[in-house]
């Protein structure tokens, strides 16, 4: 394997650590927000039918005036009956008086039809208030658990950032500045091994002169499709087999 590339490996394997760790991160915070909009929404809906329902109060007061003022109209218009002889007159004020008492009779109804819808809105008023409180309580406890979980993540990420700090103090700094340059754009493995003589990164077949290159290990080779930096597995493999070599004779020199 090419030189410092082992180093960059481990601490790639943090990174991807890291990623998903932030990943679960992202979400449990996401969850939070969607509690707080969840609660803001209730207290919006709450806020919008507490001044309906005020409306609606100075509505039905307005109309109820209306109401007094008509019957005020309507006992001046008798106590004018009272006074007059001529028939033609006596007559004009019946129908005004007529009038005025229709009026009363419509300004009534929807006085009574406000009421009402009054009654429903101030019952819907209790339904979210209901609806909002118990939100609220079981919100907290899931927003507590949310919270201690976020700690624990924050707190296995510092671990993280310190063994990838420890690792990266000793790594090639120009292969970690070049691994990390492609990590930025792909977010994901970089460093990838060569399978079947494929690309592991994005799986699109290699010649075999690329695959000798990355053989050889004498410098960096990158696949020319994703521009992944490529390893050869073997090699660890191989390393294996002098381990197991070395297994090999110590047993045979016991026996
Ligand atoms: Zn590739």
């Amino acid at each position: 394997m090419q030189e410092g590339l082992k180093d960059i490996l481990d601490i790639q394997e943090l990174d991807m650590k890291m990623i998903r760790l932030m990943r679960v991160k992202k979400e449990r915070q996401k969850e939070i927000q969607q509690i707080e909009d969840l609660r803001k929404e209730l207290h919006l809906q709450l806020t919008e039918k507490e001044t309906e329902i005020t409306d609606l109060g100075k509505n039905i007061t307005t109309l109820e005036q209306k109401i007094q003022e008509i019957n005020a109209k309507i006992k001046r218009l008798e106590g004018q009956q009272t006074n007059i002889k001529k028939a033609d007159e006596f007559n004009a004020l019946t129908q005004e008086m007529t009038q005025a008492e229709r009026e009363r009779i419509s300004v009534e109804q929807k006085v009574s039809d406000l009421v009402d819808k009054k009654v429903a809105e101030e019952e819907l008023l209790e339904k979210i208030r209901d609806s909002l409180k118990s939100s609220e309580e079981s919100s907290l406890a899931l927003e507590r658990e949310i919270q201690s979980s976020i700690k624990l993540i924050n707190e296995e990420g510092s671990g993280l950032k310190h063994q990838r700090d420890a690792l990266a103090a000793s790594a090639n700094a120009d292969t970690l500045q070049i691994y990390e340059r492609l990590l930025r754009n792909k977010k994901d493995r970089v460093i990838v091994p060569i399978e079947n003589r494929t690309c592991s990164g994005c799986h699109i077949v290699l010649t075999a002169q690329h695959e000798n290159l990355v053989r050889k290990g004498d410098n960096l080779v990158f696949c020319e499709h994703c521009s992944r930096i490529h390893y050869w597995q073997e090699s660890e493999a191989l390393e294996g087999t002098t381990v197991a070599t070395k297994r090999r004779r110590r047993r045979m020199a016991n026996a």
